[in-house]
């Protein structure tokens, strides 16, 4: 039977999103959203835009945001593009640089997103497996595509690379080199630094882990004016909101509240990874707000994961290539932490 689709879409799954839970109760692990509240300034910023200038269309550029952008990281407004999450810029990157055909490269395990998005742009997914200990695969740089996306703190691994890592794959890519830092505020080190010394490279933030803002969807892109300008061609004309710009705006006036946010669940992050590891599971090096763990025979993963879900803790469980039987657990508060290895212990204790 002919379908109404176009073949591509027709032929594809869509993304599926981390589980949000209906009802209340759970302890929610699952999808790397941050504990603590965003900033007060940024509730109340949120409170004041909301009235009669609603009836009005937000500016297409934010422009207030990209000013704020620039002073806070040191760079210029020309060189940031906003986005109704920093989704928006991933879709904007394929769009604009693969096009269908186009080849776009990323090591795996990975956000699965980027696979997702080449698929609805009819573009060539090049999936490079990582080394076993996430370490780049030199074979990425060889891949000759026109994007290449490398998250780090990749997802999810929670494993980082080191920057001069990356300066190198700038060098040695065919196209763009797509920095995705949604998580780097937990991490030691960033590439902001990369997009002056690189005419290929695109840095993309979030406001949604470190600054706690993942229901106002709004993150941004950084790299040089000739990338910006032509992203900009193929955004929607109001892609963010009038609500979203000034939460973003205030979150960066008071980014106090993120690093402070931070410094605790890097500290919790601490804690959890130790808590397991005494469990006898096999624990990641996390640079993010989650850690990545295998838990050791005769107990599963999958088994972990659905008893902590029976008692109303969700995890996030993986079984993909390369993933085989693991657990992400995004950092939460401590209690909740406490809670989590106090049920873990109950469900798989150290086999002795
Ligand atoms: C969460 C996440 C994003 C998307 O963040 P939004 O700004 O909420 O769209 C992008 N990349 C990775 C790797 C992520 O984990």
């Amino acid at each position: 039977m002919s379908s109404f689709f176009a073949k591509n879409i027709e032929r594809m799954t869509g993304y599926t999103p981390g589980e949000q839970p209906r009802e209340p109760g759970f302890i929610k692990l699952n999808t790397n959203e941050n504990p603590y509240p965003p900033s007060a300034k940024a509730l109340k910023a949120i409170r004041a835009a909301i009235g009669k200038r609603l009836r009005l269309y937000p500016d297409p550029l934010a422009t207030k945001v990209r000013e704020k952008v620039a002073e806070v990281y040191g760079t210029k407004p020309q060189r940031v593009l906003v986005g109704n999450g920093s989704d928006d810029c991933l879709t904007m990157v394929v769009r604009a640089f693969a096009g269908p055909g186009g080849r776009v490269a990323y090591p795996t395990p990975t956000y699965s997103l980027y696979r997702t998005l080449c698929l609805i742009e009819n573009a060539k997914p090049i999936e490079v497996p990582f080394a076993p200990d996430f370490a780049l695969p030199p074979k990425l740089a060889r891949a000759k595509a026109r994007v290449t996306f490398v998250a780090n703190p990749n997802s999810p691994s929670g494993t980082f690379i080191e920057p001069k890592e990356l300066a190198k794959l700038a060098r040695a890519v065919d196209g763009v080199l797509v920095i995705d830092e949604a998580y780097v505020d937990f991490a030691d080190r960033d590439c902001l630094s990369l997009v002056r010394r690189h005419r290929n490279v695109l840095v993309l933030r979030t406001f949604s882990k470190s600054f706690s803002l993942c229901g106002m969807r709004i993150g941004f892109a950084v790299g040089r004016e000739e990338l910006i300008e032509g992203l900009m061609k193929v955004k929607d004309s109001y892609n963010v909101n009038r609500l979203a710009v000034e939460a973003a705006a205030a979150s960066l006036d008071n980014i106090g509240t993120m690093r402070k946010n931070v410094d605790k669940v890097r500290a919790t992050r601490g804690r959890l990874a130790a808590g397991l590891e005494k469990l006898g599971w096999f624990v990641y090096p996390s640079q993010s707000n989650f850690v990545f763990a295998r838990v050791r025979p005769p107990h599963s993963a999958r088994e972990c994961y659905e008893e902590l879900k029976r008692r109303r803790i969700l995890v996030r469980y993986f079984d993909a290539p390369g993933l085989d039987d693991a657990l992400r657990i995004s950092v939460g508060t401590d209690r909740e932490i406490n809670a989590l290895l106090r049920n873990l212990r109950e469900i798989c204790a150290p086999c002795a």
